[in-house]
This record gives structure tokens, C-alpha cells and sequence, in this order.
């Protein structure tokens, strides 16, 4: 066969492109983020992260995320099962963000176990969970304290679920129960244990996030989550994976390819 040297080159130059870390979980909303966001997004991108997957909980923030014009940000939107200014009125505006194709993913989304709105959670969730399936959207998970709960949920309910667990932090018993679906771990500023880590590392299927401004690194004396922090989640697994940083970077890329099916431009721009 002969080979097309142009398309080949250009082939090679795409792979050999210095490719930036996406952060796959944050607030650009947020007001510690939004009131200095050139600087958080400049910071960022001198550290390397070059894309961002912003999280909209509410109408309030539906509209502000609408609003924006930022190249490297894509973002989702869901009812949050804890966050105080999330609730049902939000779901026809929800509706319309998925009609539009605004938003890449419902989340986050889940069951947040320091409620006792259990009732109420797992209504808004089936809702949210059906909306996803039926515009065929990934779904961003938030899980606090009741991962065996989304488990039996999901099994029952949504087998064929694809997307990702937000800030995974639990138990190796809960990885491998959840590993049976189509769900990637995005690790965070609290990464799970030692051995939890190095199974989702072999597993190989995961992401990078910050949530930024919350979850800090433990370490960390400033008032709130920066996104310049990314790294140091990804200096954190390199160093407990003995992987180079940027072989982490193609296998985030991988999972973000598979889990959007599309490409995100993820070179330094
Ligand atoms: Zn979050």
C-alpha cells in the first residue's frame, strides 16, 4: 500500500503535539474563581492545563456559563443532590441546556449521604439519569458516603451508564464494584489510598480534576482550591505510579475520548 506522505505527516504531528492537562471537574462560577478568573486561567495555563470541564449547579450559574465565550472550557450542568441553591425548578432549564446541545454532560449529579433527603435524592437522580440516556450524554457523578447505594441504582436501573465519578476517593471494595461500568475515576486533591490508586491506574481508565475552589490539597495554606493545582494531583499519582507525567496525560486523553467521543483541542494554545 502506498502511503500518503502528507496525511502521514500531519498524522504524526497531531500525536507528537505537546498536548496541555485537562482539569475534568471545576466551579468556573464559583465567585472565588469567576471574581479572578484571567488570573486562575492564566496560572493554569503556565502550569500546563489547558482545558477545563466547569460544572453549573444551578439556573444562576446555567446562565453564567452561558454567558461566557471561553475557548477552553466546556461545561455541565445537573441538580446536585447537597448544594443549597440546586432544586427541581432547575430541571425544565436542564431540559432546555441538553434541546440546545450547551452542555457536554449532566452533572454532577448523585447521592450525598449528609442529607437525609434520601427520598428526594434518588427521585432527581432516576430524573436526571433518564434525561442523560435519553440525549445520550455522559453523567458526572458526586458520591458522598453512598457509592453501594448509586451501585445498586445503576445496576438496576442504568447498566449501560458511561461518564465519571467526580473526586473518587472510596474504598478498593467500592472501585472494583463500580469498575463493572462504563465510569472512569477522576481523581482529585483527596486521592483515594495507595492500593485503591495503583488498581484504577492499572485499570486505566481516568481523569485529572481539581473541583476547584473546593477540595484543596491537604498540605495547602491558601484559603480555597486553585486550578493551577491540577498538577499537583498529577505529581501525586506520578509519583505513586512511577508513570511519567506525560505518559498520564495520554492516558487522560484516552479516557476523555472515550467517554465525550469527541476531541477536545487540548494544545497549548
Ligand atoms: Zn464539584
Amino acid at each position: 500500500m502506498q502511503i500518503n506522505n502528507n496525511s502521514t505527516l500531519r498524522r504524526f504531528k497531531t500525536c507528537a503535539r505537546s498536548y496541555g492537562f485537562l482539569d475534568a471537574h471545576c466551579h468556573l462560577a464559583d465567585s472565588r474563581i469567576s471574581a479572578n478568573l484571567e488570573q486562575e486561567l492564566s496560572e493554569a495555563k503556565e502550569a500546563g492545563i489547558s482545558c477545563f470541564i466547569s460544572s453549573a449547579l444551578c439556573q444562576e450559574e446555567f446562565k453564567w456559563h452561558q454567558n461566557q465565550n471561553i475557548s477552553q472550557m466546556k461545561w455541565t450542568a445537573g441538580i446536585h443532590p447537597y448544594y443549597e441553591k440546586s432544586s427541581d425548578d432547575d430541571f425544565n432549564a436542564l431540559i432546555k441546556l441538553c434541546d440546545i446541545k450547551k452542555i457536554i454532560a449532566i452533572g454532577e449529579i448523585g447521592l450525598d449521604g449528609r442529607n437525609d433527603d434520601q427520598k428526594w435524592q434518588k427521585q432527581i437522580l432516576l430524573k436526571q439519569l433518564d434525561l442523560a440516556q435519553n440525549y445520550d450524554l455522559p453523567v458526572v457523578f458526586h458520591v458522598v458516603r453512598k457509592y453501594y447505594e448509586l451501585y445498586k441504582l445503576l445496576k438496576k436501573n442504568f447498566p449501560k451508564i458511561r461518564g465519571y465519578l467526580h473526586g473518587f476517593n472510596a474504598s478498593m471494595e467500592i472501585a472494583e464494584l463500580l469498575s463493572k461500568f462504563d465510569l472512569a475515576f477522576s481523581l482529585g486533591c483527596k486521592p483515594p489510598k495507595k492500593e485503591v490508586l495503583e488498581f484504577i491506574i492499572d485499570r486505566g481508565f481516568f481523569l485529572f480534576e481539581t473541583d476547584a475552589p473546593y477540595q484543596k490539597p491537604v498540605d495547602d495554606k491558601n484559603d480555597f482550591n486553585h486550578l493551577k493545582n491540577l498538577m499537583w494531583v498529577v505529581d501525586k499519582v506520578s509519583q505513586v505510579s512511577g508513570l511519567e507525567i506525560d505518559v498520564l496525560q495520554r492516558m487522560q486523553s484516552k479516557a476523555f475520548e472515550s467517554i465525550f467521543d469527541l476531541k477536545l483541542d487540548l494544545s497549548r494554545n
